[in-house]
C-alpha cells in the first residue's frame, strides 16, 4: 500500500489576501487529518506572500508549500494546475479540498484529470469513515436528496462550498514548518481578471443582498434592486430565472448550482423560495421575503414578510431609508 502524507488544502488567494473559504478548509481538514492521525498540508502560490504562509499555520496547518514568484500573483490556471499536479505526485496526499469558488471549481477540475482521480463538486459536508475513507456530501436531485460520496481512487477530491465549514480560532501559537518551493512557469493565457474575481468575491462575501427573482419585469430594474443594495451596503443577487434570461451575470446568482451565501440581512426581491433557490440563502442572518402571492413558499422560512407588488415596496424602501440616513447625518 501507499503510503499517503495525509490532508491537503488548496490556499486561494485573491491579490494576495487569503480567501475565507480557505480557512475553513483548514478547520475541516485539521477534523479529518486528527482523526487518520496524519499531517494537515496547504499550498499557497503567489506573489511575496510569505506572512499569508505564516496564516495558514496560524489556521492548523502543519506544513505549508509555499510557491513565490511574480507569474502566480494572478491566478493562472495553467501554472497553479502544473505545479500543484507536480507537488500533489511528490507528497502524496490522501485527500485534496479547495474551496467551491468559481476558480476552485476550474482549478480542482484539472488537477484532477490530470491525477486521473475522482472529484466531487461542491460538497456540503466531509466525514471519514471506519475504514479512514473520506465520505463527501452534497446535495443531488435538486437538492432533494444528499448524497454520501465514496470515490476509490486517491488522492479523493472535492471541492466545498464556502460558508458552510468552521474555520478555527486563529492561534500565533500554533507551530508549522513553511516549506518554499521552486515554481516551474510554462507560457499560460489562462488567468482569472481582477473584474471576475471582485464580482464572485462581492456577493460571496456581503453583509447584505437584495436579490430579484422572475417577479422582475425587465432586465432594467435590477437598478432598482442596486439601488436598495447600496443604501444598505450591500450587493445584488439574483434567482436562477433573470441569470437564464441573460439579465444579471451568472457569478450574481444565488442557489443549488449558484452561490451559497450567508449574509446578515438577504431581501428577496419577486422570489418564490425554490428549493434550489433556497439551498443558497437558507443560513442568512435575517431573511426579508416580498412577494406579491402570500402563498409564495419563500415566508415559510422568511424572518419579515412583506405582501405586495416589489415595484411599490422597494421604492418606499429607498425613499424611507433615504430619510433616515438624512435625519441622522
Ligand atoms: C438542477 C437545478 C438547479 C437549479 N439551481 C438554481 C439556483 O441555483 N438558484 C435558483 O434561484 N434557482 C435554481 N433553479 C431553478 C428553480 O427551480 C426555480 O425555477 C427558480 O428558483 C425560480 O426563480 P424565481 O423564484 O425567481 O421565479 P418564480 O418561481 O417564477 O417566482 C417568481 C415570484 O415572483 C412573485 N412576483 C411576481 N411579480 C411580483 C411583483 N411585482 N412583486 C412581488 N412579487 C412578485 C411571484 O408571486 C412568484 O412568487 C434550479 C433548478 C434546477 C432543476
Amino acid at each position: 500500500m501507499k503510503d499517503y502524507a495525509g490532508v491537503m488544502v488548496f490556499a486561494e488567494q485573491r491579490e494576495g489576501r487569503i480567501h475565507p473559504v480557505t480557512y475553513e478548509l483548514l478547520g475541516k481538514g485539521r477534523e479529518i487529518a486528527d482523526k487518520l492521525g496524519r499531517p494537515l498540508s496547504s499550498v499557497l502560490l503567489g506573489d511575496q506572500l510569505e506572512a499569508e504562509a505564516r496564516e495558514l499555520v496560524y489556521h492548523g496547518a502543519d506544513r505549508v508549500f509555499w510557491y513565490d514568484h511574480p507569474v502566480l500573483k494572478d491566478p493562472d490556471l495553467v501554472n497553479y494546475k502544473h505545479n500543484i499536479v507536480r507537488l500533489v505526485r511528490e507528497v502524496n496526499p490522501e485527500i485534496f479540498l479547495l474551496g467551491a469558488t468559481r476558480w476552485g471549481r476550474s482549478l480542482g477540475a484539472r488537477i484532477a484529470a490530470a491525477l486521473g482521480t475522482g472529484l466531487t463538486a461542491d460538497c456540503t459536508g466531509l466525514e471519514v469513515d471506519e475504514d479512514g475513507s473520506l465520505i463527501q456530501i452534497r446535495p443531488a436531485f435538486s437538492g432533494n436528496v444528499l448524497a454520501q460520496i465514496k470515490t476509490s481512487t486517491k488522492p479523493q477530491m472535492a471541492t466545498v462550498r464556502y460558508k458552510v465549514m468552521s474555520s478555527l480560532p486563529r492561534d500565533t501559537h500554533r507551530n508549522g514548518e513553511i516549506i518554499r518551493k521552486q515554481a516551474e512557469l510554462i507560457p499560460s493565457p489562462l488567468t482569472i481578471t481582477g473584474k471576475e474575481r471582485a464580482a464572485e468575491a462581492d456577493i460571496a462575501e456581503a453583509e447584505v443582498i437584495v436579490s430579484g427573482g422572475a417577479g422582475l419585469k425587465r432586465a432594467g430594474d435590477f437598478s432598482l434592486l442596486a439601488e436598495l443594495a447600496e443604501l444598505l451596503g450591500g450587493t445584488v443577487g439574483s434567482s436562477r430565472l433573470p441569470v437564464d434570461s441573460g439579465w444579471i451575470g451568472r457569478e450574481h446568482q444565488v442557489g443549488f448550482s449558484g452561490h451559497t451565501v450567508k449574509p446578515k440581512v438577504y431581501i428577496a426581491c419577486g422570489i418564490s423560495g425554490s428549493p434550489q433557490h433556497l439551498a443558497g440563502m437558507r443560513e442568512s442572518g435575517c431573511i426579508i421575503a416580498i412577494n406579491s402571492d402570500p402563498s409564495a413558499p419563500i415566508f415559510k422560512i422568511a424572518d419579515y414578510g412583506i405582501v405586495g407588488d416589489l415595484y411599490e415596496v422597494v421604492p418606499k424602501l429607498i425613499k424611507n431609508i433615504k430619510r433616515l440616513k438624512r435625519c441622522n447625518s
